[in-house]
């Protein structure tokens, strides 16, 4: 149980911005009444915000940008549809990144590249917190088809749509569209649609070892045998089960650490193959 990782002389750390609140309906398929312990005492299954700090020789990179300095409230229609009686306060709270990178022994200065997995706002928050850009000396990473499907269309006063547009004020903006794209050395992006459109997986290799972070491909832990269970914001709830599928396919049974943005406590895991599955496994 870790959430510090080593692959060969690259350090990969878990940090924490903030909580969501998420109600059932935001989980199709996940039959939370065979899992009660999954909700918390207000009704809502509650997840970290998580980034990843990757640091090797000449270069810092942030792999997302958690959901800033803010409390997002509930919203009144959600708690309705949900029948949250009360509603709770707020359905995302976040700012705890600053002190998270301090204690990892990094200050925002040193960020050199900030890449997103994806430009929804839990993912997106400290790139300019209130249209101010906190990573002075980085360059803003992120699949270009997600401007298109998620902030030129989203509202003038959309959290994500206000960082995004103060990055790009700044200069700071590198979309990216190939494939895969080299990040920094031995850390690699790589294409894997359908949560967004433009979401992408990163992966970290240096003497001889492997690790990924796979942003949002994966949402929840039980994902990983059933099927069924979508994300309410998968841009294509499709595409999205086919790439979830082909990536664990692809990393089970494999001594391969693995670390998902919202997952319990973000820790790095390993999927084993057993008889009756496939099992997550702390790394
Ligand atoms: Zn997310």
């Amino acid at each position: 149980m870790s959430t510090c990782l080593q692959v060969g002389g690259i350090t990969v750390t878990a940090l924490n911005d903030g909580v969501s609140h998420l109600p059932p309906l935001f989980y199709p398929g996940l039959d939370f009444t065979a899992h009660p312990d999954l909700l918390s005492d207000d009704g809502t299954h509650h997840i970290p915000a998580g980034s990843f700090l990757i640091r090797g020789e000449g270069f810092t990179v942030l792999v997302d940008a958690g959901t800033g300095p803010v409390a997002m409230p509930f919203p009144a229609d959600l708690a309705a549809a949900a029948g949250l009686d009360p509603a709770p306060r707020s359905i995302a709270v976040g700012g705890a990144l600053p002190d998270e990178l301090a204690a990892a022994g990094t200050v925002p200065e040193d960020v050199t590249t900030v890449f997103l997995t994806h430009l929804h706002a839990d993912h997106v928050g400290w790139v300019a917190p209130g249209g101010t850009p906190f990573f002075p000396n980085a360059d803003v990473v992120y699949g270009a088809p997600d401007w298109d499907a998620l902030i030129a269309p989203a509202p003038a006063d959309d959290p994500a749509r206000i960082v995004m547009e103060a990055a790009a004020a700044a200069g700071a903006l590198r979309p990216v569209d190939s494939p895969v794209v080299e990040i920094a050395p031995g850390v690699s992006a790589h294409h894997t649609p359908g949560h967004t459109p433009g979401h992408y997986m990163v992966r970290i290799a240096d003497g001889g070892q492997e690790a990924y972070l796979l942003g949002d491909a994966v949402h929840h832990p039980l994902q990983l045998n059933d099927t069924g269970i979508s994300f309410l914001s998968d841009a294509d709830a499709v595409h999205a089960l086919k790439t979830r599928e082909e990536i664990l396919a692809r990393l089970a049974g494999r001594d391969v650490a693995i670390g998902m943005d919202h997952f319990p406590g973000l820790r790095f895991q390993r999927i084993g193959v057993t008889a009756e599955g496939r099992t997550w496994r702390d790394a």
